[in-house]
């Protein structure tokens, strides 16, 4: 694609990336096929293509977002199967996090958008903040359709998401380390992170458990918060950047300290914005380096796990499970294999689910902020999930996790809490009435 930025423009390192960006791009147009907004709505504004087109005429310009271009960039749900589609390896992640943060800064939004996105900024980033307001949803939860029929549709899919179950108490793990059983075989850090260990505690559990009996040492760095994956795709920067210096501060610390192996991501939204610490922060003198030694540290829980040997205990009955493929990690982390391989192993009988590269519609906040959409998508992959009637659902990230089981009878789980009931972990919570049942001998190579 031909750009006309002038040499003033280009200057600016963010507009120099931004135009080797667009540059890459050949208009072929196969990233619309597999781009989830355009195969609901078919308007080319709304592909990666027509998205793309948007953004360059903003920058070249420099000119404010209009209503109608953050209309098309606000429906992206940053999914990336764009990219994975893409034959040129246009990095539309960069470029779309760019105009997001171009909209903030140029953009007024309504005020009820506003005080909603500013809501969101400051609640699920703080897991004290958002287990207080998990409870008052819960209460407030049958107020749900009452709220969609007066038109307040993003209040409503927020009380809508709120777990009806009550939550397990607080776990406070920031600053602790959980000693290998055993010989010591290496040393890990595992992101607590903000959202996860209120509504789905179990899943680090599981990763802690499964890693001390192989011989891991899990440390939870003193001080690490929520990494800003969530507002960074909201486009608040400054909010997103300082977020990421403190938690690269924190596993800094332990570097320094006995040392790490690696940083283990068990939300997947989470660890693809980490491994982009290097990119984010590639023009700050302080922590471009350390970001960048952060992104090579940090792996999806899947990932580790298949470096390690192993042991299966005591293995559960076969079951059929459907692998849900987040976004994040297949088209952001390019991990697709070692889940699937790992519950293989085992003895569950994977399948994988028809239509696996489009989005569920969760997407961070997308599913707050884009409730008609996401809700679409919501109903579409479960369809695609009960055809092949399985047991349970795999997943490696929260927000999937949420979003699918708000839909389905079919029991939800983290994928590392069935790899943690194999190898000798309890059952997982969804799944407690299957652990009576006779386990089916599975021999592990
Ligand atoms: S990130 Fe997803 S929704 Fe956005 S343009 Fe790419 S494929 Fe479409
Ligand atoms: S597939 Fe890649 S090169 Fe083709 S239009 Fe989409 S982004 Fe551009």
């Amino acid at each position: 694609m031909q750009t006309t930025f002038s040499l003033a423009q280009l200057a600016d390192p963010q507009i120099y990336t931004a135009e080797n960006i667009l540059r890459a791009c050949v208009h072929c147009g196969f990233c619309t096929a597999t781009c989830p907004t355009y195969v609901l709505l078919g308007d080319e504004l709304d592909s990666p293509r027509g998205r793309i087109y948007l953004i360059k005429d903003m920058l070249e310009h420099e000119r404010p977002a209009t209503r109608d271009v953050v209309k098309h960039i606000d429906r992206c749900l940053s999914c990336l199967a764009c990219m994975t589609t893409c034959p040129s390896g246009v990095h539309y992640m960069h470029l779309v996090d760019h105009a997001r943060e171009h909209i903030e800064k140029t953009y007024k939004r309504p005020l009820f958008d506003r005080a909603i996105r500013a809501l969101l900024a400051r609640v699920l980033t703080d897991p004290a903040l958002f287990r207080l307001a998990a409870v008052a949803g819960r209460i407030a939860k049958p107020r749900a359709p009452l709220l969609r029929a007066l038109g307040l549709k993003r209040m409503a899919a927020m009380l809508q998401l709120t777990p009806s179950r009550r939550l397990a108490p607080p776990t406070e793990r920031t600053g602790k380390v959980h000693a290998a059983l055993g010989a010591r075989r290496g040393r890990v850090a595992l992101l607590s992170g903000c959202i996860a260990p209120v509504l789905a505690p179990a899943t680090n559990e599981a990763a802690i458990r499964i890693l001390n009996r192989h011989g891991i040492e899990v440390v939870v760095a003193a001080n690490e918060a929520c990494c800003g994956s969530l507002v960074h795709h909201m486009g608040r920067e400054e909010q997103a950047l300082a977020q990421a210096r403190n938690n690269i501060d924190a596993w800094m610390r332990e570097i320094e300290g006995e040392g790490i192996d690696a940083i283990l991501i068990t939300v997947s939204g989470c660890g693809t914005t980490i491994k982009d610490y290097g990119f984010m922060l590639r023009t700050d003198p302080v922590y471009a380096a350390k970001a960048a030694r952060i992104s090579v540290l940090a792996k999806d829980v899947s990932e580790y796990l298949s470096t390690l040997n192993l042991q299966a205990v005591a293995p559960p009955a076969r079951l059929t499970v459907a692998y849900h493929s987040a976004c994040s990690l297949q088209h952001g982390q390019n991990v697709t294999r070692e889940p699937k391989e790992l519950l293989s192993k085992f003895g569950f009988v994977v399948k994988d689910v028809p239509e696996g590269h489009l989005c569920c519609g969760s997407a961070g906040t997308y599913n707050i902020l884009q409730p008609a959409i996401a809700g679409r998508l919501r109903d579409r992959k479960i369809a695609n999930i009960e055809g092949l009637a399985p047991d349970v659902i795999a997943a490696g990230n929260i927000g999937c996790i949420t979003q699918i089981s708000g839909g389905t009878a079919i029991p939800v789980v983290h994928t590392v809490e069935l790899l943690d009931w194999a190898t000798g972990g309890p059952v997982p919570g969804p799944l407690a009435e299957l652990a009576d049942q006779e386990p089916t001998a599975v021999s592990v190579e």
